[in-house]
């Protein structure tokens, strides 16, 4: 029988059902293959031989397809178990290169986590956070990432397994610039390794969007920062994203801070030209002279909040 009204396709499609529509696509077709080891060793095996492409979430790997299929070998590793999870090792905090965002949010973590906690739940929405992994956050190295602020500031090391070994560095090397990370293809980013230096340290991180939530930043800022028992402050990292091609420590304010009473008032300390590292453009969401200024005061804010948290 001949339909009187022939379903229509919604003119609007959703992000959602663009990238079922390019999965469904991708492995359809004779010139990708999909792959899905059950070990990290079976994953570093394959990915020894070049051309393949790691896939976790899919929540930055789909959207940046756009309409194009994957080309080459599709290496899938959410059956990797070993590497999900957070545990506490001998002087660190270990975040499995599986954990997602909702793993994060749901962990109980030190203090001093307290701005990656809140970066997690700035993460597109929860959906998102229950697909998308730290990891993936950090390779897929946007100015824009979320998760990277508080992890700098956290002095968070990275640590990568491929068929030749595990080699580790410093997240803050290991981010090269505006999607260009040190890793090489043949690496799995197994673990971001934090020190637990600071664990009782207070920390804040702060999100400004043209909107409240599903947005891209304008500016971030994460702040870590720990007292003394004279209550003054021995220690303080700040990272700011968004504002450069990748996010960057202000090493000259962490510099000034150190040793001021760490009570109301410290946000005052932060001037114009603690910034000057900073770069930000003009773009479709603010320009640089405003992401100058709304970076101040949200320095200025992340630190009052410190003070603040019990
Ligand atoms: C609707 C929507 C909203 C979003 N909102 C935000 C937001 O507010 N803030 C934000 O920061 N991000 C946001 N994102 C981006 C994304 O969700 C995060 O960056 C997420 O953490 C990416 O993780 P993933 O597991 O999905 O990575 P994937 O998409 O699977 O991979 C991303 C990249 O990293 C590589 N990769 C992944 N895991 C590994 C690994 N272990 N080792 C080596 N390489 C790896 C992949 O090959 C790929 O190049 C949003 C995305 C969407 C679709």
């Amino acid at each position: 029988m001949r339909r009187l009204f022939p379903a229509r396709r919604p003119a609007v499609q959703s992000r959602w059902h663009r990238i079922q529509r390019c999965k469904r696509r991708a492995f359809s077709g004779a010139q990708s293959l999909y792959l899905r080891p059950k070990t990290l060793d079976e994953a570093v095996t394959l990915l020894a031989s070049p051309g393949g492409q790691i896939l976790a979430g899919g929540t930055d790997f789909y959207p940046a397809l756009g309409e194009r299929l994957p080309q080459g070998r599709v290496v899938d590793i959410t059956a990797l178990r070993e590497i999900r999870g957070i545990s506490f090792e001998a002087g660190q905090v270990r975040i499995g290169g599986l954990t997602t965002w909702s793993d994060v949010i749901r962990a109980p973590l030190p203090r001093c986590f307290n701005a990656l906690k809140a970066a997690a739940r700035e993460v597109g929405s929860v959906q998102i956070q229950n697909r998308g992994t730290v990891a993936g956050n950090l390779c897929n190295a946007s100015p824009a990432a979320d998760g990277v602020p508080p992890l700098l500031a956290l002095d968070a090391e990275v640590e990568l397994a491929s068929s030749a070994g595990n080699r580790r560095m410093q997240l803050h090397q290991f981010l090269a610039g505006n999607r260009k990370t040190l890793r090489r293809p043949d690496e799995i980013l197994a673990a971001v390794l934090i020190p637990c230096r600071m664990e009782n340290a207070a920390s804040a991180f702060l999100k400004l969007g043209a909107r409240r939530y599903l947005v891209i930043s304008i500016s971030m800022v994460a702040v870590v920062v720990l007292p003394d028992a004279a209550g003054r402050v021995a220690e303080a990292h700040i990272a700011v994203g968004s504002c450069s091609a990748k996010a960057l420590r202000l090493r000259d304010l962490e510099r000034v801070l150190v040793g001021l009473p760490f009570k109301r008032g410290i946000g005052a300390a932060v001037m114009p030209e603690h910034l000057a590292c900073l770069t930000p453009i003009d773009d479709v969401r603010a320009t640089a002279n405003y992401r100058r200024d709304a970076s101040l005061t949200l320095v200025q804010r992340a630190l009052e909040a410190c003070v603040e948290t019990p």
